[in-house]
């Protein structure tokens, strides 16, 4: 079953003059069709201005569309009555972990948002400790998120959205503000909570190497959805990949340079360990 679905989605921004006249229309999505299965983990790749964010503000209902139609677990994004049931369902977390963070003790500020939608008292304690613990933050419950390092932030940030139990979790590019430890720790910490708790993940990312465990990746360009499959699939098509003014795995390149250079190897390689598999079987 589908979670996400996206049918002839558009978007345009448009920009007006102080008189209300139209000055510029700016089409960030489309024509989108796309389709996110319950339960996966997918990424969203993309070069800068490809219209990423727009489409995971629609899921968000922090849009809605200029033409076609979002459904968030078979509710219309466009029906008011559903902003707030599908808010719930959807939980996203941004860029920044800075403008994320509120309450100056760790657990206070996990547990702000099931309480600003009326969870219990009991039942709020409860989610916030298996939210910090889903993350590995547990042992900071008590400090001041501010101390903590950009990582153990982003994972404070994703608790929070964890402890609303939405079923869906989308992050807009969580990673671009970290170093490459915090980078993995974040990436564990989202993995972990698709694995064990069966939570779909949308990842928005430029990071290649960030999609290559993943279930499914969209490529989009140009508000256009221009590529989708397996990682294997859409890291083969290197040259493809390149038009769209991405980079692959470095794995990946050099094991498509091999084979330009007349090597006999599959395209697609992600890892290290299937490059020195592919090279073993030439002799
Ligand atoms: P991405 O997240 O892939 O970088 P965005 O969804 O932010 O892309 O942007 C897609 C396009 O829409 C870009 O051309 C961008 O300049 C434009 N855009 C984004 N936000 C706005 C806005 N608030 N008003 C006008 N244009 C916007
Ligand atoms: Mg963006």
């Amino acid at each position: 079953m589908s979670i996400i679905k996206a049918k002839d989605l558009v978007h345009e921004y448009i920009r007006r003059d102080e008189d209300g006249n139209v000055k510029m229309i700016q089409t960030a999505i489309n024509h989108v069709d796309m389709d996110i299965e319950e339960g996966s983990f997918v990424a969203v790749l993309g070069h800068n201005g490809s219209g990423k964010s727009t489409f995971a503000k629609h899921i968000n209902v922090l849009l809605s569309p200029t033409e076609g139609t979002v459904w968030v677990d078979g509710k219309d994004t466009s029906n008011p009555l559903f902003t707030y049931p599908i808010r719930r369902t959807a939980g996203m977390v941004f860029q920044n972990p800075d403008n994320q963070i509120i309450a100056s003790v760790v657990e206070e500020d996990v547990g702000f948002g099931p309480e600003n939608i009326g969870v219990p008292t009991d039942e709020i304690w409860t989610r916030v400790e298996e939210s910090l613990k889903s993350v590995g933050m547990i042992k900071y419950r008590t400090h001041s998120p501010n101390k903590l390092s950009g990582g153990q932030k982003q994972r404070v940030a994703i608790a929070g959205v964890m402890a609303m139990e939405p079923k869906c979790i989308i992050l807009d590019e969580p990673t671009a503000m970290l170093d490459p430890n915090g980078r993995k720790e974040v990436l564990a910490a989202v993995h972990e909570l698709n694995k064990k708790k069966g939570v779909t993940v949308i990842l928005i990312t430029h990071y290649m190497e960030e999609v290559v465990d993943c279930d499914r990746v969209f490529v989009m360009d140009s508000g256009k959805l221009v590529m989708q499959g397996t990682p294997k699939e859409v890291f083969s098509k290197v040259e493809e990949l390149k038009e769209h003014r991405l980079d692959v795995p470095q794995i990946t390149l050099l094991a498509h340079e091999l084979k330009e250079a007349g090597l006999d190897i599959p395209e697609g390689i992600l890892t290290r360990e299937e490059l020195v598999e592919a090279l073993c079987r030439l002799s």
